[in-house]
């Protein structure tokens, strides 16, 4: 047996049971692909019957407003993927007239949806022949072959793309696409792979010459950039001052109004550019948070400290509430909220 019909034969006893996999539906596969991307399977499940069960259908999401769609994300982190989702669904709605696309060529054109995406669609809706390459795929071939092109500079894509449309069969080209993702995730581990029970433990190169953990290779980048954000949530009879965000990864989200430095700055400081940004001078700021409150993007270290200003001045830009329910807001909010939300207790989520 070939390498797809091991694949497909270890998937056919061994898939698990998710709640997308029930269904072929494009709307459905396209929202659980999107979710599952940065996320994992368990949170990623929650999440996905959550946004089904708030928007069941295409007509319901693109009738949507932006604001809903956040505030159903919220926690998910990404927020783009969220806003891209609802822009596409308006889109297939009003402008395609609620004809979803079948092909990967037509699927690509639309915002938020990438090369992996389409494949997944277009292969396990519509049975089209296009492999997907996520990091489970690229794991499983470079071990399997012994490949040592780094599979995180782009030059490599083409190769290992090309590797994975080989191996595609022309029929079941979806349950394919998901079976080597699930085996590799499951079995082919990044850690501690399962050779011992693996199907193609007496073929699989990197197995046979006892080099797994050195595969897949990377190459080594640089470390992650560290900002510093302080956070100033100002008090006026219980309610506190919150601003919607105009751009950026976290765009039509609201946050306390924040100062973003390169390094960690003094309250001196932070006093001084609180004058200048908002007349203020802030005798009676106060520190919540005794330790940072950190927050990781892919390419960025966000250490945080929130200040409060008891009866301060009001402001003008933003507004003013007691109750953050219907405003979404950052993962890194939500940590802040669920840590400290006694020491700030008119406020709540
Ligand atoms: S033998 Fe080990 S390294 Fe090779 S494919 Fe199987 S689990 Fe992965």
């Amino acid at each position: 047996m070939n390498f797809s019909d091991l694949i497909l034969d270890w998937y056919d006893i061994n898939k698990r049971d998710l709640p997308w996999r029930k269904s072929k539906d494009p709307y459905k596969i396209w929202i659980s692909e999107i979710i599952l991307q940065q996320t994992k399977i368990s949170q990623g499940t929650k999440y996905y019957l959550h946004f089904l069960k708030k928007f069941p259908n295409l007509k319901s999401l693109a009738n949507s407003s932006e604001n809903e769609v956040l505030l159903s994300w919220q926690g998910l982190g990404y927020y783009s993927r969220a806003r891209n989702l609802h822009k596409s669904a308006k889109k297939i709605y009003f402008e395609l007239e609620n004809n979803f696309p079948k092909k990967y060529e037509s699927l690509i054109k639309l915002k938020g949806i990438g090369d992996y995406t389409a494949s997944a669609i277009s292969s396990i809706c519509f049975n089209e022949k296009n492999a997907v390459l996520d990091g489970n795929v690229y794991r499983i071939l470079a071990r399997y072959f012994l490949i040592d092109k780094p599979i995180n500079i782009s030059s490599s894509k083409k190769y290992f793309r090309q590797l994975a449309q080989d191996l595609i069969p022309n029929k079941r080209c979806g349950d394919y696409n998901q079976a080597i993702m699930d085996y590799s995730s499951t079995i082919c581990k990044p850690v501690n792979p399962k050779c011992d029970i693996c199907i193609f433990s007496k073929s699989c190169k990197a197995n046979l010459s006892s080099m797994t953990m050195d595969f897949p290779k990377k190459l080594s980048k640089n470390k992650n950039r560290v900002l510093y954000y302080d956070y100033v949530i100002f008090d006026q009879g219980g309610k506190n001052l919150i601003q919607k965000i105009n751009s950026g990864l976290w765009v039509n989200m609201y946050q306390f109004p924040v100062f973003q430095s390169d390094s960690c700055i003094s309250l001196i400081d932070l006093k001084k550019m609180i004058y200048e940004k908002f007349n203020i001078s802030a005798y009676n700021i106060e520190l919540v948070n005794e330790n940072f409150i950190e927050h990781k993007l892919t390419h960025l270290q966000i250490q945080s400290r929130f200040w409060k200003i008891s009866d301060a001045p009001k402001i003008k830009v933003g507004i003013y509430v007691d109750d953050f329910e219907n405003f979404p807001m950052s993962r890194l909010m939500h940590k802040f909220f669920e840590k400290y939300n006694s020491k700030l207790s008119l406020i709540s989520l």
